[in-house]
């Protein structure tokens, strides 16, 4: 193992409010206890790591940290008996990042239960590629499939349709046969949305003006990544019977809705959540990923970026200006 490493760490001193961001040189016995280290591969950004490296939410609740709630790499000392040294695995969420030093690093140290193998037919760069936001929108997938959505019902819509979120939802949807309604803030995505599999373009703005508690019945499901009035619209225009999957909220926390959609036309609205699901909903939905993800769209909603990158790009990320997803060679 390397006696050093280079970190990327997030640091606020005592009593203080402003947060520090720094590259640091570390050394194994600085990371957290945990019974698997990682040699880190690939990481990459979502949105809570943007907040956590530009501070605009307190997703750091322990410092000094190593942001990045996703890696991928090969195991270099393990003292559980389900992982042996050069084994390649991945690990999304579980508070990595958060509590516990995460993937911007070149090692990592966490409990064995967070880790997956890499799932077969994934590189670890794909995995990365795909991240917690790729995970994410197949767990929303399958827990609309759980709902009974089936291809044929009608268009299912997919909010922040350009995001990481929303481009793996719109991948996946059409893969899976179902035609996709693509809102989106920006007119300039349509083609690569179109690209992606979307079959009708929406203007953000048509779903984030306050609407009516029931309109016009129009999707057979949705993915939701916006939260707020776009979710609320979400619920007012999906048809008898169908279900919404909330994972995100890049419009806001509030949901400004009222009981009109689940009571009369029983709508369902289905929470989901990345960070501790258990290990045979990661494994699903991995495998769905593994299975139905197009490779080449998989490449097509890529960006590759390197760590040093990775601060600078943060604010762009949540200001909405990255499409896709960002994939962190860590070397
Ligand atoms: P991205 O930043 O990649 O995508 C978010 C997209 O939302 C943007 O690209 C944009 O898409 C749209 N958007 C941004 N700002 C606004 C706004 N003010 N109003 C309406 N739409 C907006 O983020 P991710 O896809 O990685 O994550 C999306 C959300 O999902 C985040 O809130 C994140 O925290 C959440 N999330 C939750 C998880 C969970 O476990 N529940 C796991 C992963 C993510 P466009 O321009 O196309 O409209």
């Amino acid at each position: 193992m390397a006696d050093t490493f280079r970190a990327l760490v997030i640091d606020r001193a005592e009593g203080e409010k402003a947060q520090t961001v720094e590259w640091r040189d570390m050394g194994a016995d600085d990371l957290m206890p945990g019974a698997v280290t990682v040699r880190v591969r690939h990481t990459t950004m979502n949105y809570k790591d943007a907040l956590a490296i530009t501070g605009k939410s307190p997703v750091v609740r322990r410092f000094p940290m190593i942001p990045g709630i996703d890696f991928a790499g090969e195991v270099v000392e393990s003292d559980d008996p389900g992982f042996a040294p050069g084994d390649e695995v991945i690990l999304n969420g579980w508070g990595v990042g958060e509590v516990h030093m995460g993937g911007y690093a070149g090692l990592a140290r966490v409990r064995a239960e967070w880790l997956l193998k890499r799932p077969d037919g994934l590189t670890g760069a794909e995995c990365m590629a795909l991240g917690t936001a790729g995970y994410t929108a197949a767990l929303c997938v399958l827990r609309l499939q759980e709902l009974g959505l089936e291809p044929g019902a009608g268009p299912v819509l997919v909010t922040g349709a350009s995001g990481g979120v929303g481009s793996v939802a719109v991948s996946l949807l059409s893969a899976l046969g179902h035609e996709v309604a693509a809102s989106t803030g920006k007119a300039e995505e349509a083609e690569y949305l179109r690209g992606l599999g979307a079959t009708e373009i929406i203007d953000r703005a048509e779903l984030s003006a306050p609407g009516k508690p029931l309109m016009k019945e129009r999707f057979a499901g949705a993915v939701d990544s916006v939260g707020s009035t776009t979710l609320a619209n979400a619920l007012a225009q999906t048809r008898y019977g169908g279900a919404v999957a909330a994972c995100g909220l890049a419009g806001g926390m509030d949901l400004p809705s009222s009981v009109a959609p689940f009571i009369l036309r029983g709508v369902t609205l289905a929470g989901v959540d990345s960070v501790m699901a258990p290990i045979p909903k990661r494994e699903a939905a991995w495998r769905l990923l593994s299975d139905r993800m197009d490779r080449a769209k998989l490449t097509e909603i890529t960006r590759e970026a390197s760590l040093d990158e990775a601060v600078d790009l943060a604010p762009d990320l949540l200001a909405g200006k990255v499409r896709g997803r960002l994939l962190i060679a860590v070397d």
